[in-house]
């Protein structure tokens, strides 16, 4: 676990790991999604793609015994971290509290909205964290979809995950354009299970995320546009013309007419399609419920 290929003198994370989980007691749930970094080199390449200086303010999702947390904390302004288990977060707590710029709360993310924890009147933040994997896409899409959007994530998540997010038309699918809708993804790095204690049965990957400032698509035309893109996925080996006509009630001849319109061929599959096709598509859509006007 410990041959990460980290050359270098300091202690191995993963005896400082095993030896914190025994002196405290605690034992890594697996239910939620507890699987420790103890790879150096990754933990510098996160810090580093992070990109992170003391104007930052950092939400870290699920800091577990506080590896990445303790690098945060000397490279940015203020570190929040949301951590769903009790055991972890007071032991964290304990651990940390001599050091003034880190916060943990003993939260479910999901339950927790950007804006309830960052300072007031705070709207420039990044998310950094190696996610709990049972829950990547509803995390992805919490902040992605907040009212207070982060302008960076950089996240661990399992590596065909991370693959599904970042993937370029032709192998695009319901997660790509959900996250690629808010920002450019791209992979920072592949990790090896053994990169974890324990050692989780799949690979990860690094992903960051660097949000558009602008939304393409406006809050109140989300559910419009992702029931488009939905139905263009029900089955994504079939050509579009067929699953946007089953999935959106429409005769095929309307669909091919306005698929044409938005210059997208009827054959075409959906995993083809780029975000921007994606929009020019459900503007000719919808345009009769007048929801397309929402598009700038
Ligand atoms: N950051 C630590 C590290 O890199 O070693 C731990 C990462 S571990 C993969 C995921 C962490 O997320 C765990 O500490 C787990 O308890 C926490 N977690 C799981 N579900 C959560 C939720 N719904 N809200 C907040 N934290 C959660």
């Amino acid at each position: 676990m410990e041959k990460t290929g980290d050359k270098n003198s300091k202690p191995s994370l993963g005896k400082e790991t095993r030896d914190l989980l025994k002196e405290s007691g605690l034992k890594a749930r697996k239910s939620l999604g507890q699987h420790f970094l103890v790879g150096r080199r990754v933990l510098g390449k996160i810090i580093a793609s992070g990109g992170i200086t003391k104007e930052d303010v950092i939400i870290e999702v699920g800091p577990g015994l506080g590896v990445l947390t303790l690098e945060l904390a000397k490279l940015a302004g203020q570190v929040i971290c949301i951590e769903i288990d009790s055991s972890l977060a007071a032991n964290l707590g304990g651990r940390l509290s001599g050091i003034d710029n880190v916060s943990i709360l003993n939260r479910d993310v999901l339950g927790t909205r950007p804006s309830e924890v960052l300072p007031p009147g705070e709207t420039r933040y990044k998310v950094i964290a190696n996610l709990p994997y049972y829950i990547t896409s509803p995390v992805l899409r919490h902040f992605l979809e907040a009212e207070v959007r982060p302008c960076l994530m950089v996240v661990m998540v399992q590596k065909e995950v991370a693959r599904s997010i970042a993937a370029i038309p032709g192998k695009m699918s319901l997660l790509s354009v959900g996250v690629q809708l808010y920002g450019r993804a791209e992979i920072i790095s592949a990790v090896p299970a053994r990169s974890f204690h324990p050692v989780p049965k799949v690979d990860s990957a690094v992903v960051r995320v660097t949000s558009y400032p602008e939304e393409i698509i406006p809050a109140g035309c989300r559910g419009s546009f992702f029931e488009v893109v939905r139905a263009g996925f029900g089955s994504p080996r079939k050509q579009l013309i067929n699953t946007l006509s089953h999935g959106l009630g429409m005769d095929k001849e309307n669909v091919s007419g306005r698929m044409l319109e938005a210059g997208i061929e009827p054959k075409r599959r959906a995993e083809s399609l780029s975000v921007e096709e994606w929009c020019c598509l459900w503007r000719v859509l919808k345009k009769d419920e007048g929801e397309g006007e929402c598009l700038h």
